[in-house]
């Protein structure tokens, strides 16, 4: 049986969802065995792990997916698992913020042994009103029966939304976060090449803007007059690769990222055109964008927060000191 079972699957034992659902039956196949085989080397995500950060079509062997084993009162006695409902933190559209969420659901599913459960579960948002709650709704599918097994979103209403930080949508604008969540959602589904040409349509259409913000720096850190030049032509370039060559060496290292000037690696990856990559490398592109722009927009938050500061020191300073002796911090401001 164990045999049968692997030709008609595949020898991989990486994806047991999909193996099920390809095999004509799967019979007294021992899931011990393939649960063992499968099980990556990582502490596993609980459920509420898995729900909260796991895009649909990914399949995810989680841990506390069910509670049991329960004992049934018929003849013969049989046990079962139940589905856990835990409580979620997830975002709110109404709350607008990461909110509680508890699940509506009265009962857990009965997980089913050998087979694929398929079940919903929903959820709303417990510090909405009681007038109008946010609610969530997850379709899964559930793989055979235990506490800890095979777990994958078929969808998720409202659509999956990871959170991503304000300072990114700072950087690469607010209109534009429609596009950063898809893309985010096409990298997560490993569809390198759409995740690649989000990216690539963001830095184009928004290059004046995130020029903008560096050259903001470069002038908080006093950059010299040469390099202010170097910033305002570039904002003219019609392409972002060319606008960022011409300024990343007039970068100011409090920008670098792990020692690295971000725009020179920037560069390299938006170099490389779509046609010339595999898709699997169009997903390593994606992904190293996308972390240079989260590393970028933290570092120019950073820094702002850093003037804010300074500012607010001063004022402070100015307003405490100001009828004591005027033409002393006159002189005290004048260096700083
Ligand atoms: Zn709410």
């Amino acid at each position: 049986m164990l045999k049968l079972f692997f030709d008609n699957c595949d020898s991989s034992l990486r994806s047991p969802l999909s193996k099920l659902r390809n095999c004509a039956f799967v019979g007294d196949f021992d899931l011990r065995l393939l649960k063992r085989a499968a099980a990556p080397a990582k502490p596993l995500p609980t459920l509420k792990d898995f729900l909260e950060t796991s895009p649909p079509d990914v399949e995810v062997i989680v841990k506390n997916r069910a509670s049991g084993p329960h004992q049934s009162r018929g003849y013969p006695p049989l046990n079962f698992f139940t589905l856990n409902k835990p409580e979620l933190d997830l975002h709110c559209g109404i709350c607008d913020g990461t909110r509680a969420f508890r699940c509506t659901d009265e009962y857990g599913a009965t997980l089913k042994k050998e087979q694929v459960l398929f079940d919903e579960l929903n959820y709303e948002c417990k510090n909405c009103k009681e007038a109008k709650k946010f609610k969530k709704r997850f379709s899964l599918a559930i793989v055979c029966e235990g506490q800890e097994g095979p777990v994958q979103k078929i969808g998720e209403y409202p659509a999956y939304s990871p959170v991503i930080s304000k300072k990114v949508y700072d950087l690469v604008g607010q209109d534009h976060r429609v596009m950063f969540l898809k893309e985010r959602r096409a990298e997560l589904r490993g569809l390198g090449i759409g995740a690649f040409a989000y990216y690539r349509h963001i830095v184009e259409d928004q290059k004046a803007v995130i020029i903008e913000q560096l050259e903001e720096v470069a002038k908080r850190l006093r950059a010299p007059d040469e390099y202010l030049l170097l910033f305002a032509k570039a904002k003219t370039q019609t392409e972002f690769t060319r606008a960022i060559n011409e300024i990343k060496d007039a970068l100011p290292s409090a920008l670098f990222v792990i020692g690295h000037n971000p725009l020179k690696l920037l560069h390299d990856l938006l170099s490389d055109g779509l046609h010339e990559l595999s898709d699997e490398e169009c997903l390593e592109h994606a992904r190293a964008v996308r972390t240079l722009l989260v590393a970028l927009a933290d570092r120019i938050s950073e820094i702002s927060q850093d003037d804010a500061k300074v500012k607010e020191a001063v004022g402070a300073f100015l307003t405490r000191k100001q009828k004591s002796a005027p033409s002393k911090i006159i002189a005290t401001f004048a260096l700083l």
